[in-house]
Parts: C-alpha cells; sequence; structure tokens
C-alpha cells in the first residue's frame, strides 16, 4: 500500500452555457508523503481552490483519481463522503470563517462538528481547543464575539479534533492582520511537527510557502507548470511563469520578468498548446502547437519547452547584465 495522498489526471470542468466549458483544473497530478507539506501557488483562477475542494471530497472532480493511503478515495462521491472511513483523515481548514464556522453555534460547538453530526465530546473539545491556543473562556461565545486570530484557531481546531493525517489549508491566513498571521502560521507549522500530519497549503504568497513547506507546486491556468522542493523551484525557478511570479515578491529586488499580452482563457482553452504562450516572453512556434509535459529537470518538474534554457533566456530578454 502507497502511503500519503496520490492525485492522478485531476480534471475539473464547469459548464458555461452554449455547450462551452471552463477548465479549472486539467490534468493535475502529484504526490504528498506522509508529515510532508506541499504549498500549492498561483494567481486567482488558476485551480488552487478547486484543488483543495476536490481532495477533500467536497466536489467531484470531472476525470482522474486520487488514493489515500491506498484507498481510491476519488472514487467515493462527494456527496457520500461524509460516510467514508477515510473523511476524517482528511480535513480542510477554510479561507474565512464565513465558510468554516456555523454562526449559530458556540466555538465549542464549532470545534465538535469535527467529530460528525450529532457527537459530542466536551473533553475532547476542551483539550483540542487548549492545543491550540484557544482560552477556555471563549469556549461558549458565538463566533461574531470572537476576534479574527480566535476564529481561526476555532477553526484549525474544528480539523484537528478528527485527528486528521492530511490537513487542507486553503489560504489559512488570508482573513487575517498581518500581525495575526505570524501567530496562526507558526501554530500550524507547531501542530504539523507534533502530530505528524501532512499540509496541503494553498497560498499566494511564496514567501509564506517557503517557510512552511518542503515542497511546492506552480498551477497555472489549471495545470501544473512547476513542482519540486521549494528551495530549487523559488531559487532557480525554470518555468517563466514560476519565473514571474519569483520576481513579483515585494522588495524582491529583481526586475520582474516582463510578461506580454492577455492571459488565455480558461473557457475551451486549446488543448495542443501552452496555455501560458499568450504572456510568455520566451513563446516560439512549438509552443502554439504542443503541449509541453511535465519533465524532470535539476532536481524538479516543469512543463516547458524550454526549460532547459529558462534561465539564460529570461535574462537576455528582460534583465541588465549583472543580474
Ligand atoms: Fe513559454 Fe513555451 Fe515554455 Fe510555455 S512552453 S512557458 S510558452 S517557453
Amino acid at each position: 500500500m502507497k502511503e500519503g495522498l496520490e492525485a492522478i489526471g485531476l480534471k475539473m470542468r464547469f459548464p458555461v452555457g452554449k455547450g462551452r466549458w471552463l477548465h479549472a483544473l486539467d490534468g493535475v497530478g502529484f504526490n504528498l508523503a506522509p508529515r510532508e507539506a506541499l504549498g500549492v501557488v498561483g494567481e486567482s483562477g488558476s485551480g488552487k481552490s478547486t484543488l483543495a475542494r476536490v481532495v477533500a471530497r467536497l466536489a467531484d472532480q470531472t476525470d482522474g483519481a486520487i488514493r489515500f493511503d491506498g484507498a481510491d478515495i476519488g472514487a467515493v462521491p462527494a456527496a457520500r463522503f461524509g460516510r467514508d472511513p477515510a473523511r476524517r483523515a482528511i480535513q480542510l481548514v477554510f479561507q474565512s470563517a464565513d465558510d468554516a464556522l456555523n454562526p449559530a453555534f458556540t466555538a465549542a460547538r464549532n470545534i465538535a462538528t469535527g467529530l460528525g453530526a450529532g457527537v459530542r465530546d466536551d473533553r475532547r473539545v476542551a483539550e483540542v481547543a487548549a492545543e491550540v491556543g484557544l482560552p477556555a473562556e471563549h469556549l461558549g461565545k458565538r463566533p461574531h464575539q470572537l476576534s479574527g486570530g480566535q476564529q481561526a484557531r476555532v477553526g484549525i481546531a474544528r480539523a484537528l479534533i478528527a485527528d486528521p493525517r492530511l490537513l487542507i489549508l486553503d489560504e489559512p491566513t488570508a482573513s487575517l492582520d498581518v500581525s495575526v498571521q505570524a501567530a496562526v502560521l507558526k501554530l500550524i507549522d507547531a501542530l504539523r511537527r507534533s502530530r505528524d500530519v501532512a499540509l496541503l497549503f494553498i497560498s499566494h504568497d511564496l514567501d509564506v510557502v517557503r517557510l512552511m513547506c518542503e515542497r511546492i507546486m506552480v498551477l497555472y491556468l489549471g495545470r501544473v507548470a512547476e513542482i519540486g522542493a521549494v528551495d530549487a523551484v523559488l531559487g532557480t525557478p525554470r518555468h517563466p511563469y514560476t519565473r514571474a511570479l519569483v520576481a513579483a515578491r515585494p522588495g524582491h529586488g529583481r526586475r520582474p520578468l516582463a510578461l506580454a499580452g492577455e492571459a488565455q482563457s480558461a473557457i475551451d482553452p486549446p488543448e495542443a498548446a501552452c496555455l501560458f504562450h499568450t504572456r510568455c516572453p520566451l513563446a516560439v512556434d512549438r509552443c502554439r502547437t504542443e503541449r509541453p509535459l511535465l519533465r524532470d529537470i535539476a532536481g524538479r518538474s516543469v512543463a516547458c519547452h524550454r526549460a532547459e534554457e529558462t534561465a539564460a533566456a529570461s535574462q537576455a530578454v528582460s534583465e541588465p547584465a549583472g543580474y
């Protein structure tokens, strides 16, 4: 039995009328070992949140497989997954309290929902609340009576009470003040290590991913652009899109790779093309007619026809000497 998470060729399409389809995921595949942390980055519309919902079995993929500790969980319809034994092992921490918490429930009752509908275990709720640093006096409060940081702790406790082996975190600190973000990230990292849980960590912040994860997967329009060790991918990006994301980080000090043109639409995109070719300064004819497949290069996998020459070609196109 292969342990951990395995996603194979995940596709997710949504009808947009007149026989047309929005391709939110277009063949995404990756592995996540037990206790490993994989960051998922990409612009809005890259498919990050759709991937989180599909892997957490809150939505059914259009195609592809998901295996967890050898079980074919992708074959279990999302509507039935609540009764599947793997449900408790895979927990999703939502981006905002509005999605995660019932406004009519106290913090204690919201945390207890992680045990299953109607299950009550006050001792366990108190234990996990203490573990996430939520003072006992807050357990009787409703979400609107809590600060953003306290709501985040309730959401994390709700996921942890089920003793998961995989936590999926969808921008877990995006709605928090900067001053609270660091404390919540520190908490997640400490819990991951004390509980030996794997993380699928979705974020738009490359620096946070570098801090929290060993590996990173860059998505572009529902396809994997680059995946590998976080230091390798962010230190020497080989896909021009990764390179643009890295260079655009605030305070990075590097001159961004100039992206030209409009982004390709995710509605019925061309199958036989690189979807980045409309913006890529390195695009050649082949990029418009042949889809680049993931290839192993320099310690990571990259979907780019020009991955071997990306660093030098990028420099020649848009960066000053001495970069
Ligand atoms: Fe750019 Fe071509 Fe590589 Fe796509 S395959 S990222 S268009 S160079």
